[in-house]
C-alpha cells in the first residue's frame, strides 16, 4: 500500500505563496534598485565640477547627499551622479550660471520597457512557474513519478524499443520467446492471422520462480514490437482510497484501447490478482480493483490489438476467474534454466566483461546447477569485480569459479579464525559428506570442498556436480542423498563420538527430502500413491500444506523419523568401513583448507584399500 506515500507531509499551499512574497520583495529592495543603478554613471565630484565649468550638465537635481544629473554625450543624455560635498556654498548660483537647469527628478531608469519588464513580467514568471512547482509536487504525491505518467493510472509508455531490450539479450527460455514472438508478429502483421480467422489470445502469463527473466522477457517483448507498451507494477494499483484501484484500472484499459495495437504488461499480478477467498473482513479494495481487471479483459476487443502480458512467480494464488481461457488463454512457463540455458545465459552476460578466452562456460554452468538468470547474472559480475580487486584487466576461469561459491555461500570471511579443534571437525564433517556420496555409487561426485567460513555462515562445504542433467530422481538416489547428508553428522560421531550444531542444515534438508518421499512422492509403502501433502508456492520455496488426519500425521512424522535414521545409519557404516580414507582425506582437508573433486578421487583411489568398495548396497 501507498499508504506512506499519501501521508508524507505535504506543505500548505500558502508556504510556497509565502515564498514568492519573500522573492519579490528581495527582487524590489535589492535587485531592482541595482538594475536601475547600473544605468546610472557613478563619477566624482571633480568630474562634475568639470562639466559644470564647461557647461556640459543640462539638469541637475540636488538632493541632501548626492547629486544627479544629466550631461549631453555625443548628442546622447548621460544620467550621473556625484556624491555632494557639504561646504560647497555658492554651487547653486554657479549652476545656474553654468545654464543648468534645475528639476524636481531626474527620471533614474532609463528605458521604460526595461521597468515594466521587471517590475510586471518577471513577478509573474515567478507566479507562473511557482504555480507549476506545486502542481508537479501535487502530481508526484498523488501517484509517484514516472516515466510518462498518463491519467491516473501512471504506467509507464514505452514506444519502440526504448528499453534497448531485444529477445537475443534472453537467453534461454526458446519455448517462451517463441510464444511471444508470435504475439509480437501478431501485432505486426494482423492480416496474416485473420486470413485463416485465427484470433490472438488475449493475454498471456508468465510465470516462473524468481530471477528467471520474466520481466526481461516483458521488456524485450516491448524492444521488439514496434508498438506502445504500458508497463506497470501490480503493487502501484492498490491505493490508500477504496475505489482507486479500480479506477487506475480502468483508465489503463481506456489508454490501452486509444493506442491499440499495444501491449499491456502487469508485472507481479498476484498483488492484485490474489483469490476471492470470501473472507469477512477480506480486502475489498483489492477485491474491487480485480473485478475491474475482469470486467476490462472481458470488455475489449481481442481483434483491436490489445495484448494483455503479466508476470507472477504465485500462479497458484491467482483467482480463477483471471486464469480462465478469454483472459489469459495463455501460460508461459520461465523456469530455471537448464544446464545449456544456463551456459548462454552465462555467455551473454559475459559479454558485457572482459573475460579470458579460454573460460570453459560449460564447466562453470555445470558448477552452477540451479541457479536462477539473476544469479548467473550476479557470477558473471562478481567475476568481473574479484579481477579488479586482483588487479587483473579481465576475468579468468578461477574467477568465475571463486564467484558462484560467492553467490552461493557468500564471501570467504578472513577474519573469522576457527579454532584448530573446531577446523579439524570441520574438516572430518566435509570428508564425511564427500566420502559417502562417493561410495554410494550413484551419487554425483564431488566438485570441491572447502573449510574457509563463508560470510553465510557455512563452515565449509561440499559441491557437488552432477554429470549430466536429472529431471527425475530415483527411490535410491533420493535415499543416497539423505545418507550423504547425513555423512557429516556421522564422520563426527565416528572420529569425536560427540556431535556439534554444524548439521542443522543437513538435518533440515535431510527432512525435507524424507518427507517429500513420504508425503508426495508415494515412496512409502503404507501410503501408496496418496498424496499426504499439497505444495502451495511452487515457485517461492515450495512451502506444503498437510492434507491428511492426526492419526496420520503421527505415522507419517514416525515414517520420516525410520528413513532418516536408516540412511544415517548406512552412512555410518560406510564411513567405518572406509575410516582410513576418511582419515587420510580429512588430514589434507585440513592442512590445505581445499580440496578439488580430482584430488579428492586421487586420494581416495591411491592405494587399494584393505576393503572392497561395493559393500555397502543392500
Ligand atoms: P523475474 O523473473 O523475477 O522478473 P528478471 O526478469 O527481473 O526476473 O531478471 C533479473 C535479471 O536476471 C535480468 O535483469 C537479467 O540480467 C538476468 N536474467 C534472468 N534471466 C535471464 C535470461 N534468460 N537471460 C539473460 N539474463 C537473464
Ligand atoms: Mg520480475
Ligand atoms: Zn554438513
Amino acid at each position: 500500500m501507498n499508504v506512506q506515500d499519501n501521508h508524507k507531509p505535504r506543505r500548505p499551499l500558502v508556504f510556497y505563496y509565502l515564498i514568492a512574497a519573500v522573492v519579490l520583495l528581495l527582487l524590489n529592495a535589492l535587485v531592482f534598485p541595482m538594475i536601475q543603478e547600473g544605468s546610472i554613471r557613478k563619477t566624482t565630484y571633480s568630474d562634475f565640477l568639470d562639466g559644470l565649468k564647461n557647461r556640459d550638465i543640462k539638469e541637475v537635481q540636488l538632493e541632501d547627499d548626492v547629486i544627479y544629473y544629466t550631461i549631453d554625450e555625443n548628442g546622447k543624455e548621460v544620467i550621473c551622479k556625484t556624491g555632494r560635498i557639504a561646504d560647497d556654498g555658492d554651487l547653486v548660483t554657479r549652476l545656474d550660471e553654468s545654464g543648468a537647469v534645475f528639476t524636481e527628478e531626474i527620471p533614474t531608469q532609463q528605458s521604460p520597457l526595461l521597468m515594466m519588464l521587471f517590475s510586471w513580467v518577471v513577478p509573474i514568471l515567478i507566479f507562473v512557474f511557482i504555480g507549476q512547482m506545486i502542481s508537479k509536487k501535487l502530481a508526484q504525491s498523488m501517484g509517484g513519478p514516472g516515466a510518462m505518467t498518463f491519467g491516473k493510472s501512471n504506467a509507464k509508455i514505452y514506444v519502440k524499443s526504448s528499453t534497448g531490450i531485444k529477445f537475443s539479450d534472453v537467453a534461454g527460455e526458446d519455448e517462451a520467446k517463441d510464444l511471444l514472438t508470435e504475439i509480437v508478429d501478431y501485432l505486426h502483421y494482423p492480416e496474416k492471422y485473420k486470413e485463416i480467422g485465427a484470433s490472438m489470445p488475449k493475454g498471456a502469463l508468465l510465470v516462473g520462480p524468481p530471477g528467471t527473466g520474466k520481466t526481461l522477457l516483458a521488456k524485450a517483448v516491448a524492444g521488439e514490437a514496434n508498438v506502445p507498451f504500458f508497463s506497470i507494477s501490480g503493487s502501484e494499483f492498490v491505493e490508500m482510497f477504496v475505489g482507486m484501484g479500480a479506477a487506475k484500472v480502468r483508465d489503463l484499459f481506456k489508454q490501452a484501447n486509444e493506442k491499440a495495437p499495444c501491449i499491456v504488461f502487469i508485472d507481479e499480478i498476484d498483488t492484485i490478482g490474489k483469490k476471492r477467498d470470501g473472507q469477512i473482513g477480506g480486502n475489498d479494495e483489492r477485491e474491487q480493483t480485480l473485478n475491474q481487471l475482469l470486467t476490462e479483459m472481458d470488455g475489449f476487443d481481442g481483434s483491436k490489438g490489445v495484448v494483455i502480458l503479466a508476470a507472477t512467480n504465485r500462479p497458484d494464488s491467482l483467482d480463477p476467474a483471471l486464469l480462465r481461457p478469454g483472459r489469459f488463454d495463455r501460460r508461459i512457463p520461465v523456469e530455471l534454466p537448464d544446464l545449456k540455458g544456463r551456459e548462454e545465459i552465462l555467455k551473454v552476460h559475459a559479454k558485457k566483461i572482459k573475460i579470458a578466452d579460454n573460460v570453459n562456460f560449460s564447466d562453470i554452468a555445470k558448477a552452477a546447477a540451479g541457479a536462477s538468470g539473476a544469479e548467473l547474472a550476479n557470477i558473471v559480475n562478481e567475476a568481473a569485480l574479484r579481477a579488479v580487486r586482483s588487479g587483473r584487466r579481465f576475468a579468468t576461469q578461477a574467477d568465475m569459479e571463486e564467484s558462484i561459491e560467492v553467490v552461493i555461500a557468500g564471501y570467504q570471511k578472513k577474519n573469522r579464525v576457527l579454532s584448530n579443534k573446531e577446523k579439524l571437525i570441520v574438516s572430518y564433517h566435509e570428508i564425511g559428506h564427500a566420502l559417502v556420496a562417493a561410495k554410494q555409487t550413484e551419487s554425483a561426485p564431488v566438485h570441491k570442498i572447502t573449510i574457509i567460513p563463508r560470510t553465510s555462515g557455512a563452515l565449509g562445504y561440499t559441491m557437488q556436480v552432477e554429470d549430466g542433467e536429472h529431471f527425475l530422481l530415483t527411490k535410491e538416489e533420493l535415499e543416497n542423498k539423505i545418507a550423504t547428508l547425513t555423512g557429516g553428522r556421522a564422520a563426527e560421531e565416528l572420529i569425536f563420538h560427540s556431535i556439534t550444531t554444524g548439521a542443522s542444515n543437513d538435518i533440515e534438508q535431510a527432512t525435507k527430502l524424507a518427507r517429500g518421499m513420504i508425503t508426495r512422492y508415494g515412496m512409502s509403502d503404507e501410503f501408496d500413491m496418496v498424496a499426504m501433502e499439497n505444495v502451495t508456492n511452487q515457485y517461492l520455496g515450495g512451502d506444503s500444506s498437510l492434507a491428511c488426519s492426526f492419526e496420520t500425521q503421527t505415522k507419517i512424522d514416525q515414517k520420516v523419523v525410520d528413513l532418516v535414521r536408516r540412511q544415517h545409519e548406512k552412512a555410518r557404516k560406510i564411513l567405518s568401513d572406509n575410516m582410513g580414507k576418511l582419515h587420510e582425506l580429512a588430514k589434507y582437508l585440513y592442512e590445505n583448507e581445499t580440496i578439488t573433486g580430482e584430488e579428492f578421487m586421487k586420494i581416495l583411489n591411491a592405494k587399494p584399500v584393505e576393503i572392497p568398495v561395493n559393500d555397502t548396497e543392500e
